[in-house]
Formats: structure tokens, sequence, C-alpha cells
């Protein structure tokens, strides 16, 4: 078995996942058609949704399943061996509609909403870009203006998956240019919009790299009447949902690469298993099963971060970096898998005859949709240095008495005496600890007996401008961190104080 339960799912998660996967196994050569094909399978995607796995996200009180972001996830992952137009079909449905109105929906709206999409009769899609606007989501431009008991919508998106075959299309639009909402990230609203509905019209349909059969385009919107009903929790809310909403749209997302990862390798393996070379399979090859292996690692490691994001998120548990790091490696291991797969059916695989090379077709989007590799660096970066502050303080360290280099410490160091002699002092001993780098103000603070702030910019300030420090500022002009200048170190001691030398250096080389 390519895949395992995890420990985490219950019997219904697993039964979900031998019977998606059953399913897969019988309609892969039907995916395969949809390769060629280019033609949207809704010969598949209804039948899917008559099993009902469209209600897997949705609770029970609406007709669905009621197998959370985990069964969702499932879903994902096996609808995602078949084509990847079924599995986006699939999974926009779910990140445009579904999540936001569990979310944030009202009780009438979920009674709306959800139990059409649970018993299968519609499916969505997701609207946030727009021809000007990409990873800067909050700089939408689309209007909705309110008219009584309606909101009016004006506008273009772009990049939009399900595009026209979508039935509901949860749209983000601008219901504020007041500076002081812009600022609140209060300026936007998320809208639901039927498809049929007067003034809302599919622009032009994108002719992509990959995503055989799967629509994705531009939307236009004008004077589009919608009820006010169809506002997702309140007038400029839609940043925060649009947010609340990404962890899981990165989860499923990812999950949609799982699929054809686990086809190239079963690909790659059986494909080297049958191909001689030199009087022998080409699996027996050590470069080739080297390949294999680190295909085998790379899809663990996303199964693995995956459906551990998808269970934080089923139990309400803060997701965000896991969610980004799951849709960051498996996109970029895929197209790592790819290539090697390619690789290890050399020719072959690079032919449209075997579906590998498709699915190598689709490894770029999946670094861009969703929001882009850089995007989930920004994230992982921003929120993980937040999040372990305490953990990432450059440890405490002091000159060991034996050795006479930098030893990082737990001890408490004696404060020095909170005046420009004893700020130039630790600066000095700063530069035999951290010879490269700047104090921050904690750090000048944890070594200054009792500095209130003032005194400490003071004190740093004359430093200054006696050219005994270098300091560094914001924008603002408030000091940020401060490093003794060379006069400032030939100020606070003498050139023996800084002096070292490895004990095995010839004495003969020292001057
Ligand atoms: C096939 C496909 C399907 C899509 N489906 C949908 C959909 O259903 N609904 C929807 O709303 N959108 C959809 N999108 C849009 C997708 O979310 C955007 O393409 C994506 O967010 C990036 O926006 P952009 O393409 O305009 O690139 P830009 O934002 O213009 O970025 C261009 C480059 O600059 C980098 N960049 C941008 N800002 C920064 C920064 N601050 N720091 C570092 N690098 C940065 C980006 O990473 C990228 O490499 C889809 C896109 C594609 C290609």
């Amino acid at each position: 078995m390519l895949t395992k339960p995890f420990p985490w799912w219950n019997d219904r998660h697993k039964k979900l996942a031998e019977e998606t996967k059953d399913f897969a196994d019988k309609n892969l050569g039907r995916g395969e058609e949809v390769a060629w094909t280019k033609e949207f399978p809704m010969d598949l995607v209804r039948q899917v949704q008559e099993k009902g796995w469209f209600g897997a996200l949705i609770p029970e009180d609406y007709g669905g399943m009621g197998l959370g972001v985990t069964g969702s996830t499932i879903v994902a992952e096996e609808l995602s061996r078949v084509c990847s137009a079924l599995c986006g079909a699939y999974s926009v449905t779910m990140f445009g509609g579904v999540e936001q109105v569990l979310l944030y929906g009202s009780e009438e709206q979920k009674k709306k909403w959800l139990p059409p999409v649970a018993k299968g009769e519609v499916t969505g899609a997701i609207c946030i870009t727009e021809p000007a606007v990409g990873s800067d989501a909050a700089s939408i431009e689309t209007t909705a203006r309110r008219e009584g008991d309606e909101y009016v919508i004006n506008g273009k998106k772009r990049f939009i998956t399900n595009a026209g075959v979508a039935d509901m299309y949860l749209v983000y639009a601008k219901t504020s240019d007041k500076p002081e909402d812009k600022a609140k990230y209060a300026h936007l609203s998320a809208l639901l919009v039927k498809k049929g509905t007067p003034g809302f019209s599919v622009e032009k349909i994108n002719e992509l790299q990959g995503w055989a059969g799967l629509p994705n385009g531009f939307l236009n919107f004008d004077d589009v009447r919608v009820p006010a009903e169809n506002l997702i929790a309140g007038e400029g809310m839609g940043w925060k949902i649009l947010v609340d909403g990404l962890n899981f749209e990165r989860v499923t997302f990812a999950a949609g690469m799982l699929g054809p990862i686990r086809e190239a390798i079963k690909y790659a393996v059986s494909y080297g298993e049958r191909r001689i070379q030199f009087g022998q399979p080409t699996v027996n090859f050590e470069t080739n099963q080297f390949r294999i292996a680190d295909m085998f690692a790379g899809l663990k490691t996303s199964r693995l971060l995956i459906y551990h994001a998808a269970n934080l998120l089923d139990i309400k548990a803060e997701a965000m970096a896991e969610a980004a790091t799951a849709k960051l490696y498996t996109s970029e291991v895929y197209e790592k898998i790819m290539s090697d797969a390619i690789q290890v059916m050399g020719g072959d695989g690079w032919t449209h005859f075997y579906p590998v090379e498709s699915f190598m077709r689709d490894s770029k989007v999946n670094q861009i949709g969703a929001g882009t590799s850089e995007v989930m660096r920004l994230v992982i970066y921003r929120g993980e240095t937040r999040a372990m502050a305490k953990d990432l303080k450059l440890p405490k360290r002091k000159v060991h008495e034996r050795l006479g280099v930098p030893i990082s410490t737990t001890e408490q160091l004696p404060a020095k005496e909170a005046s420009e002699k004893g700020l130039l002092e630790v600066l000095a001993e700063n530069y035999c600890l951290n010879p490269g780098l700047f104090m921050t103000w904690t750090d000048m603070k944890e070594r200054l007996a009792n500095v209130a702030d003032d005194v400490l910019t003071g004190l740093l300030t004359s430093l200054e401008q006696k050219g005994l420090a270098v300091l560094y500022k914001d924008r603002k002009g408030t000091i940020q961190m401060a490093r003794a200048s060379y006069k400032g170190l030939k100020e606070a001691k003498p050139f023996e104080y800084y002096k070292w030398y490895p004990e095995w250096l010839s004495k003969d080389y020292i001057f």
C-alpha cells in the first residue's frame, strides 16, 4: 500500500479512504482520457456527488458526512489520482463557499447553502484574484455597494478555477474606501453569487500548461445585484474570512498533489521492473533505486504534514505554519518527484502516452495557486519567528575563564553601572562575545543596572555624538540597536582585553 491510515483516523475515515481509493482505481483510465480531450469530466463529478463525498466536510446536521477536514482531505487525495480536473472541482467547491459558510455563515445561510453541496447539486468557486491583484489580496478592486436589501457588484476576477462550471461563487469585494477601514483590514466583504445572476458572466477561459479539463478563467461583474442575505458574517469581515479560510485551502490544495505523486511512484517502479537494459531491469540500477527512495520519502513526508495540519484544523488548533509548510513542501517535492519519475522511465516517461508527463506539467501551478511558494515562506517566516520568539533568542554569552572564548551561559551576569562608561564596557564586552553584531535594546538593558528607556536613549545618543558608538535606528529615528565604534573599543578597554589566540599557534606568528 502506498498509503496507510494515520493512527488518529476513526473507522469512518478508514472506510472513506478505502471507498474513495476503490473509486479512483476504477476510474484512472477515464482520468487519462481527460488529459487528452481536455473536456471537463462532469460525469466523474456527478458520480462523486452521488456518492455523497462532496459532503465529507459538511456536518451531518446540514446533510453531510461530518468527517471534518481529515475526511475532506482523504477525498481530495484519492480524487487527485483520477485527474486534476475532478480533484479541482471538488477542492475548489470546498474552499469556495463551503468552508466560509461553515466557519462564518449564519444558521440560515448554513441551512440554505450547505445541503445542496452535500447532496451533490452544487459546485463552488472562490473569487479572490483579479487582473491587477494577485498575492496582495488586500488590494482587491472589485466593489460591492449596498443598495437597500441588495449589494451591487462591479469588477473583474481572474484565474478563477471552476469558472463557468460552478453554481456558487464566493466573491471577495471592497465595501469601503475609508482609510481607517483599510488600516484595520475591514474594507472587504465576502458574498455568495449564484450562476445566472444578471450581469455576471464568464469573460475568458485560460489555456493552461496543465490541469487539463479544469476550466479556469476571468469573470465579469457588471452591476450584479445579490440579496444582502448573501453577505457572510457582516460587512467588513471579508479579510478575516479570507485569511481564516487559507489554512484549509492550503491543506486541501496540497492533498490534491498526493494522488499524482502516488501514481508517479507506481509508474516509475513498475516501468523499471519491466525495462531491461544492460541485461537487467533498470530498477536494479542504484541510481534509479535512490530516485525512487526519494519519491517514497517525499510522499511520506508530504502525507504526514498534510494530515497533521488537517487534524489540527479538526481539533481547532492553530495551524497556520503547519498548513503553509504542508503546501510549500509538497509543491516543491512534487516537482522533483515528477522529474525523477520521468528520469527513471527515460524517454517513455516524457511522452504523453504515460500519465507522468501530464503530472509534470501540473507541477509549476502547485507553487503558484492557493498562494505562491514565496507567500508560503513569508507566512512561515513571520508566523514562526513570532511564535517562537522566546526560543529564538540569542543565548546569553560570556567569556570562558579558562578557554578565553565566548560560550553560552544561563548565569546571571553582573550588571554594569548605568553610565556612559558602564554602557561602553558592555558594548566592548559584546565585541568579544559577538564581534560582528549589534546589541538589541533588550540585550543592553539586561546588562545595565536598572536603566530606564529614556536614560539609555540619552547615554547612547551621547556615545554616538562622541563617536564612541554606532547606532542602528528604525525609519522613525528610534534607536533599535548599538555597537561600539573602533574609537569606543579603544576607550573602553586596553588592546590586551580583546586578544585571543589558539594554544596550538606558534608565538612566532604573533606580533
Ligand atoms: C491555474 C490557477 C488557478 C487559480 N485558481 C484561483 C481561484 O480559483 N481563485 C482565485 O481567487 N485565484 C486563483 N488563482 C490565483 C492564484 O492564487 C494567484 O495566481 C497567486 O496568488 C499569485 O498571484 P499572481 O499570479 O498574480 O502573482 P503575483 O502576486 O503577481 O506574484 C508574482 C511573483 O512575485 C512573487 N511575490 C509577490 N509578492 C511577493 C512578496 N511580498 N514577497 C516575495 N515575493 C512576492 C510571487 O511569489 C510570484 O513569484 C489561480 C492561479 C492559477 C495559475
